[in-house]
């Protein structure tokens, strides 16, 4: 059978890639200094209405910078979703830190009112300092996670924040371009309304620079300190003096020459991604047992990722079932994460009444959602989903 391979989530390179990256190869430019390294970082601060913002290797290596920046350290504990990709929270064990886990809502992004159920009935203030009940320790941090590109309530978070004393840091690594359209934080993006805020261009977020990562920051100095340190805290670049212990975190010039021409195509992205959203939504609005997760209201979401939830019951089938279905006939699916407070380096760790991620952990899927995918793609797979659905009320 001569089927199409449809990939869940794929770059398109296909603006100007190729002419930055020969011109950087071309002026031998291809390491860790270098003029498109600049130029991405002013665009992408341009494009966040920021001062300024800092390249890296990786999301990962933004999101370490950033905790360190925030004061997290040995002993210390942060706040952090159970329902997200793993590297958001291992930078906090990096520090030496531990993480206490946090349920999810039923927009899969941390629960804000579990967590003000925690702060109020498990925690206290002593000495200015978020003091963790059951461990002793101090709560430093919150890390947020703007899931699939859909942003949690910033009011909220920000508003607990203040309160208990905590720094905020965005992982805004799925959420490159979302941003308010109403209240408080209208016309701020994902990532510029905590301390700091951190993107990933790993090879499946929105851009690509094959891997890597930009963190940014509302206090000046902190975001050039978090510059100093991804280039190994060079403090005479001449005789080797280091007077902190730095990281070799900088970006390349090549990272930089894809990002700066994949930056350049990131609202043509973002529309293409908006209008395959809603095609799928009108083709599966009639298949029983299968729900799209909606993005928040008065936000412009950036469509990263299409989530769905399938109940099995009403659907016929359950969702590992479909998964494998629709990878027989080359269409490629993912469940979500597995849950971090379930993997054996945070088996120990505290986890704080998870209930609906045990849920969204069975009944999620993620359907194809590359930019490269035509409406004839996603006809494929909603077509498959429909007659899977009506062979299994066949089989009742
Ligand atoms: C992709 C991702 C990261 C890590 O980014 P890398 O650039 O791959 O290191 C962190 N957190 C979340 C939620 C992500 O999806």
């Amino acid at each position: 059978m001569n089927q199409k391979f449809i990939p869940l989530s794929v770059p398109n390179l296909k603006g100007r890639e190729l002419e930055y990256v020969t011109h950087a190869i071309e002026t031998e430019w291809v390491s860790t200094g270098g003029g498109y390294i600049d130029k991405f970082e002013e665009r992408i601060a341009e494009y966040l209405n920021v001062e300024q913002a800092v390249a890296c290797q990786s999301g990962t290596a933004g999101l370490h910078l950033a905790l360190r920046l925030s004061g997290v350290g040995y002993g210390d504990e942060v706040i952090v979703p159970t329902l997200t990709f793993i590297a958001a929270v291992n930078p906090v064990r990096y520090c030496g830190a531990d993480p206490v886990f946090m349920d999810c809502d039923d927009t899969l992004n941390l629960d804000l009112d579990k967590l003000t159920d925690f702060f109020e009935r498990e925690c206290e203030i002593k000495n200015n300092k978020l003091i963790n009940l059951s461990t002793g320790k101090v709560i430093k941090a919150i890390v947020v996670v703007h899931i699939f590109g859909n942003l949690i309530n910033m009011v909220q978070v920000i508003k607990l924040a203040k309160k208990y004393g905590l720094k905020v840091i965005e992982d805004a690594t799925e959420a490159l371009g979302s941003f308010y359209t109403e209240g408080e934080y209208k016309n701020s993006y994902a990532g510029t309304i905590g301390d700091f805020g951190v993107f990933s261009f790993n090879g499946n977020k929105i851009i690509t620079t094959g891997g890597g990562g930009m963190l940014v920051g509302t206090d000046r100095e902190l975001v050039t300190k978090g510059r100093y340190l991804s280039t190994q805290a060079k403090d005479d670049g001449l005789f080797y003096i280091h007077d902190e212990v730095g990281y070799n975190y900088r970006m390349t010039n090549v990272q930089a020459a894809i990002g700066l021409a994949q930056l350049e195509q990131l609202e043509k992205f973002i529309s293409i991604k908006e209008k395959n959203y809603f095609h799928y939504k009108e083709k599966i609005k009639n298949i029983d047992g299968i729900e799209v997760i909606e993005f928040n209201r008065g936000t412009r979401p950036n469509y990263w990722f299409y989530s769905f939830v399938i109940d099995s019951k009403r659907f016929g089938l359950g969702r590992d079932e479909i998964m494998l279905y629709l990878q027989e006939k080359g269409v490629q699916t993912r469940p979500i994460w597995g849950l971090i407070h379930k993997q054996k380096p945070y088996i120990n760790n505290q986890s704080y009444q998870i209930q609906k991620a045990n849920h969204y952990l069975h009944s999620i899927i993620n359907l194809p959602c590359s930019t490269n995918l035509s409406e004839e793609d996603i006809s494929t797979v909603t077509d498959i989903l429909a007659s899977l659905h009506a062979r299994s009320d066949q089989n009742v």
